[in-house]
């Protein structure tokens, strides 16, 4: 079977398995499951799947090893559940390898959101499989943070979205050598030292290449074209959904929460300091805005 429509649940509650079985294979997925983290490492090694679905409390390994383990070998999509909201509290700033969490008990249509959304993402390591790979590995080499390498071209790269400009990466001169972008360069984003390319998906400071995940390059995409336009939770929340208007899909506290989680990443990464913003300035009580 095509492997964008594989999924692997790594689940230790049987009930909780058999839930997600059954949203994902009514959502057309091949469904392959696994009780324990090295388990489910090795489903994922062997099925190589698009999408996997991550309890962070496991039997042997946690959440957080099994994500680790499989990001050595894959740029599936990962969305890790949580049991409580307050995990998702420890879950600020830390680099978790995940795309998404998911707070439990969540709604079958809340998973198949957000199952749909990120396929309609781009795949980062897709696009980096397209000529580009030289300087994103070169950065992550120099870096040296990064515990996994998710812009390394993996064999899964053969699904690459067919919506992706596979002309800019074996046309243009290599992003590497242009640590100055020619401003009018189209798709480009240029904010306080920040660079930020949609149509690669690339993101630099200061000539830095950073290693962001989908949802963090989403999240600073929409900050950097909203401007100072005030983005709100739930507006950011239906963007990383692919929902373009206010069309009444429902969002939760758990949805609004993991904005923040992953805007903390962000930050975290840009080396943006929330009481000084260089970038991503809160609105208390509302959301971000671009610090201007
Ligand atoms: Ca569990």
């Amino acid at each position: 079977m095509d492997g964008s429509r594989v999924a692997v649940i790594i689940e230790d509650d049987q009930d909780i398995r058999e839930l997600i079985k059954v949203v994902l294979a009514q959502s057309g997925f091949e469904v392959h499951t696994a009780g324990t983290g090295a388990a489910g490492v090795e489903a994922v090694r062997s099925h190589r799947p698009a999408v996997v679905t991550l309890d962070l409390g496991l039997p042997d390994i946690d959440g957080f090893e099994a994500a680790r383990r499989i990001r050595l070998f894959s740029d599936c999509y990962i969305i890790m559940l949580t049991a409580r909201g307050d995990e998702l509290d420890t879950l600020l700033g830390l680099e978790t390898g995940a795309d998404d969490y998911l707070t439990k008990p969540f709604r079958p249509r809340e998973l198949r959101a957000r199952v749909g959304a990120l396929l309609r993402r781009p795949r980062q390591g897709a696009v980096a499989g397209q000529g580009t790979a030289a300087p994103v590995a070169g950065v992550g080499a120099a870096v040296g943070a990064g515990p996994a390498p998710s812009g390394t071209p993996s064999p899964s790269g053969a699904s690459a979205p067919s919506g992706t400009p596979a002309g800019l990466g074996a046309g243009t001169p290599a992003p590497s050598a242009a640590v100055e972008h020619p401003p009018a360069q189209e798709g480009l984003l240029v904010h306080s030292g920040l660079c930020l390319n949609g149509a690669m998906r690339t993101a630099e400071v200061d000539g830095t290449e950073l290693e962001l995940t989908r949802t963090e390059f989403d999240l600073l995409l929409a900050v950097m074209e909203g401007g100072k336009r005030v983005l709100s939770k739930a507006e950011l929340v239906r963007r990383l959904r692919g929902e373009g208007y206010d069309v009444g899909s429902y969002i939760s506290d758990s949805d609004e929460r993991t904005i923040e989680v992953h805007m903390a990443n962000l930050r975290r990464k840009l080396g943006d300091d929330p009481r000084s913003p260089r970038w991503i300035k809160t609105v208390r009580g509302i959301g971000y805005r671009l610090a201007v």
